[in-house]
C-alpha cells in the first residue's frame, strides 16, 4: 500500500527558501495552515519541493475532484490549448462554452429549460445569483444563513456569516441581508432535537421573521449551501430544505443553492441538494467543476434567467481551457467517479466512526459521499469545542504526511479527490487513528 514519504524536516530546506520568499512578495491575507510548498502533484499524491510525498485528502479544497492532473483531463486542455486559449464569451461565442452550457442544462435537477453564466470562481457563481435574484424579482432583501460561507467578494461576503476576520474593517456591505440558523443538529440553535423539533428553526422564519422584520414579500431569495461546507460540513436534516422551500414557494422567494463546494459528484450525487428531494431556482457552482481550471457557473431556469444583455459579464468566464476541463470532468464523474464517491464515502464515514467509538474527544461524524466532517470537542457530555486540538491534529497529520483541512470553529474535513481508492482510504484512517490517540 502507497504510504506517504517524510524526508525532511518540515518545512524542508527548499520550501523554507520559498516561504521566505513567499512571505516577502505574496498577500498576507491567506491563511496557509501548514508549511506545504507544492511542486507537483499526481492523483491523491502531492509531491512537495523537498521530495516529501503527501496523500492529500483536502484536494485542494474540494477542487480537484478527478484528481490531480487527471490525464484525460490534462489531455483536453492540451488539445484546446492549440486551438483556441481565449475570446471571451461575453462578447463572442465558441464552441466549448456552448457545450458545456448545454451539458449543464441537461444535468441540474429539475424540468424545464436552464440556463447558464459562465465566471471564474465560487464568489462570483455566487455574486451572479445574488444579482439575479434581485433583478429577476425586483426585491431588495435576502436571507441567508450563520456559519455560510459564499465567498469574499462584497455581495457574495455579505451573504457570508462564517468568520468575523472575514468581514473586519470591510464594512458597509450590501444591504438588506438578513443571517438566521442553520440546522446545525448538533448544536441546535434552539436546544432541541431532532425529530422531535419538528424543524422549528424553519417555522421561526414565518413566525418570527417574517411577523416582526422582515416582510416577505420583499425577500428576493434565500442563499444556502446544502450543506454547509466551511461552516463545518454540516449535513441538516432532509425536512429542512423541504420545509424551507415550501416556504420560498408560499412567498414567491426563490431558493438559491450554493453548490460551490458539494456539488460536481463529491456526495455521491451530481448535486447535494438531490439528496434532499429539492430543485432550487438557481444553482451556483464552481470548485470541482473543471478539476482546478478556474471556472463558476450559475445555472436557472430559463424564464428566471431573463436578464438583458449587459447587465452582467466577466471578461475570462467561461474560458476555452476551462469550459473543456469540466466537460471532460463531468464524463468521468458521470461514467465512474461519482459512484465511487458514494462507496469510498461510506468506507471512509465507517471507518471515522470506528475510530470515534474509542475516542471521547470526537464529538460528532457526519457527511455525504466524500464530504465528510469530523467534529472534536473536549467531552461528549458538555460538547465542548475543541479548537485547539484540531489545529494540533492538523498539524501532526501534515508532519505524517497526511493533507487535511479544518472548518467550522472545532471540525476536520476530510474531501479527497473523488479518485481516491479503497487503499488510499485505509492508509487516510490509518494515519488519523494514530494521530488522534497521540495528540493530545
Ligand atoms: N460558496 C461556497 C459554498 C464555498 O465553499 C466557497 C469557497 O470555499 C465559495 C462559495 C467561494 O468560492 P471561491 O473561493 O472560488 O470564490
Amino acid at each position: 500500500m502507497k504510504q506517504p514519504v517524510i524526508k525532511t524536516p518540515l518545512p524542508g530546506p527548499n520550501a523554507k527558501k520559498l516561504i521566505k520568499i513567499d512571505q516577502k512578495y505574496v498577500s498576507p491575507s491567506y491563511t496557509r495552515v501548514y508549511p506545504l510548498v507544492v511542486d507537483k502533484a499526481k492523483g491523491l499524491w502531492i509531491y512537495d519541493v523537498d521530495g516529501n510525498v503527501f496523500l492529500d485528502f483536502t484536494a485542494g479544497i474540494a477542487v480537484c475532484a478527478t484528481g490531480h492532473c487527471h490525464p484525460k483531463v490534462v489531455g483536453s486542455i492540451i488539445q484546446q490549448a492549440k486551438k483556441l486559449l481565449h475570446m471571451s464569451g461575453t462578447d463572442f461565442y465558441y464552441t466549448s462554452q456552448i457545450a458545456l452550457a448545454e451539458k449543464l442544462s441537461s444535468i441540474a435537477p429539475g424540468k424545464g429549460d436552464k440556463k447558464v453564466y459562465f465566471g471564474n470562481s465560487g464568489a462570483e457563481a455566487v455574486e451572479a445569483a445574488f444579482k439575479l435574484a434581485r433583478w429577476h424579482t425586483r426585491r431588495e432583501l435576502n436571507i441567508a444563513f450563520y456559519g455560510a460561507f459564499h465567498g469574499r467578494t462584497m455581495g457574495a461576503l455579505s451573504l457570508t456569516a462564517s468568520k468575523t476576520v472575514q468581514k473586519r474593517h470591510y464594512n458597509p456591505l450590501v444591504p438588506g441581508i438578513t443571517h438566521i440558523p442553520y440546522a446545525y443538529c448538533y448544536r441546535c440553535p434552539y436546544n432541541l432535537q431532532y425529530p422531535k423539533c419538528d424543524i422549528i428553526c424553519v417555522d421561526w422564519v414565518e413566525n418570527t421573521l417574517f411577523r416582526t422584520t422582515i416582510p416577505p414579500e420583499e425577500v428576493a431569495a434565500f442563499f444556502v449551501e446544502p450543506i454547509q461546507g466551511e461552516g463545518g460540513y454540516i449535513v441538516p436534516p432532509p425536512e429542512f430544505h423541504q420545509k424551507l422551500h415550501r416556504l420560498a414557494k408560499r412567498y414567491g422567494i426563490l431558493y438559491v443553492a450554493d453548490e460551490v463546494q458539494s456539488g460536481m459528484g463529491r456526495t455521491g450525487k451530481m448535486f447535494a441538494m438531490e439528496h434532499f428531494g429539492v430543485e432550487a431556482d438557481i444553482m451556483s457552482l464552481a470548485k470541482g467543476i473543471a478539476s482546478g481550471l478556474p471556472l463558476g457557473a450559475m445555472v436557472a431556469r430559463s424564464e428566471i434567467m431573463s436578464w438583458e444583455a449587459g447587465s452582467h459579464a466577466s471578461t475570462f468566464g467561461g474560458n476555452p481551457l476551462s469550459c473543456q476541463a469540466s466537460l471532460k470532468t463531468i464524463e468521468l464523474l458521470e461514467s465512474e467517479l461519482m459512484a465511487n464517491a458514494a462507496v469510498q464515502g461510506r468506507r471512509l464515514m465507517d471507518g471515522l466512526l470506528a475510530i470515534q467509538q474509542e475516542n471521547e474527544c470526537i464529538g460528532d461524524v457526519r457527511g455525504k459521499g466524500l464530504m465528510v466532517g469530523v467534529e472534536l470537542v473536549q467531552d461528549r457530555e458538555t460538547k465542548k469545542p475543541a479548537a485547539d486540538l484540531r489545529n494540533r491534529i492538523i498539524k501532526s497529520a501534515f508532519e505524517k504526511g497526511l493533507l487535511l483541512l479544518g472548518c467550522g470553529v472545532n471540525s476536520l474535513r476530510f474531501c479527497p479527490a473523488l479518485t481516491v481508492n479503497k487503499n488510499e482510504i485505509d492508509s487516510c484512517l490509518s494515519i488519523f487513528h494514530d494521530i488522534i490517540k497521540t495528540t493530545r
